[in-house]
């Protein structure tokens, strides 16, 4: 227990029970929206400015936490002037996966151990059998999430703690998930100048658009450690699944990631999309990236089975 609890342990505290409640409500709630919403909605309750508010928000916080999040603050693969670096970071937040020092000490946990005793969500920790694959696929999809253990941010994310601009936009998480659900809303409602309007929008461009995001993100996790190709030689069970390339924003280019995790671009093959490593591109060319770690022949043809 001392190696799962003491100061440099995997594992801080556990999580409190209002925090834990309120994962479960927000995996089970909007999923269960969801469901209900199709029949409901059918042919009047969804308009195309729900539509556009929906692909809005989606875009917006998916690369906040692919770029933001993911590439940046975990991986260092750019820096960031301090206005991006802001930014990155609140729109990580608004995609809800959790405040980003939860995040990032999770994430790079799950690179220290890929698929070994102590990633927090591997698919392959419970064995091979049928039975065992579909715990293990369940656990990397979504049931890591409801462990009350979390992950010792002194020991995985000590450059994070130390910042005060990351802890202000830690401990706005609350805030900011507020602001996502509603900003949406709002929009809806003044540009149809209607509670329907209002009404419409909150439910496709705030509960829809979270948990597909959600489930989007879930199956980088959980897919893509099961099912796909290997081209790159990782020391894990990471691969690249092309379907969920474009929803992913180039996140399911997995294999890659895991074989070389501090390169910008994760689709680095032929015609591999990948729109995160786009938007970098475009950040360095406006200023405000620098150092952006762009794959070079090199350094892929030691990683190239
Ligand atoms: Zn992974
Ligand atoms: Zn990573």
């Amino acid at each position: 227990m001392s190696e799962r609890r003491g100061p440099k342990a995997l594992l801080a505290a556990r999580r409190p029970l209002p925090a834990h409640i309120t994962v479960y409500l927000f995996v089970i709630v909007p999923f269960l929206a969801l469901i209900a919403a199709v029949p409901f909605a059918w042919g009047w309750g969804l308009t195309w400015l729900d539509l556009a508010l929906a692909v809005f928000f989606y875009v917006l916080t998916i690369l906040g936490t692919t770029v933001g999040y993911h590439r940046y603050f975990t991986h260092g693969s750019f820096k960031a002037k301090r206005p991006l670096r802001l930014a990155l970071a609140v729109a990580g937040s608004m995609a809800v996966q959790g405040p980003i020092l939860h995040w990032v000490a999770d994430h790079r946990r799950h690179h220290a151990f890929a698929d070994k005793e102590g990633d927090p969500h591997s698919p392959w920790l419970f064995g091979t059998s049928p039975v065992a694959l579909a715990r293990g696929f369940w656990h990397a999809h979504l049931g890591w999430i409801l462990d009350r253990d979390q992950t010792n941010q002194e020991r995985f994310a000590p450059d994070l703690l130390a910042d005060r601009d990351i802890r202000v936009v830690h401990r706005l998480f609350g805030p900011l998930t507020i602001l996502t659900l509603i900003a949406p809303a709002l929009l809806g409602g003044l540009l149809t100048w209607s509670w329907l309007g209002a009404v419409t929008a909150f439910f496709w461009a705030s509960l829809v658009r979270i948990t597909f995001l959600h489930h989007v993100t879930w199956s980088v996790n959980s897919v893509c450690h099961m099912i796909g190709e290997r081209p790159f030689n990782a020391r894990d069970k990471a691969t690249n699944f092309w379907p969920l390339a474009l929803l992913s924003m180039g996140e399911a280019w997995h294999n890659l990631h895991h074989a070389d995790p501090t390169q910008a671009r994760h689709g680095v093959q032929r015609g591999q999309i990948d729109v995160s490593a786009r938007v970098i591109w475009f950040f360095e060319r406006f200023g405000w990236a620098h150092d952006v770690h762009w794959p070079t022949p090199e350094r892929l043809a030691k990683i190239t089975r």
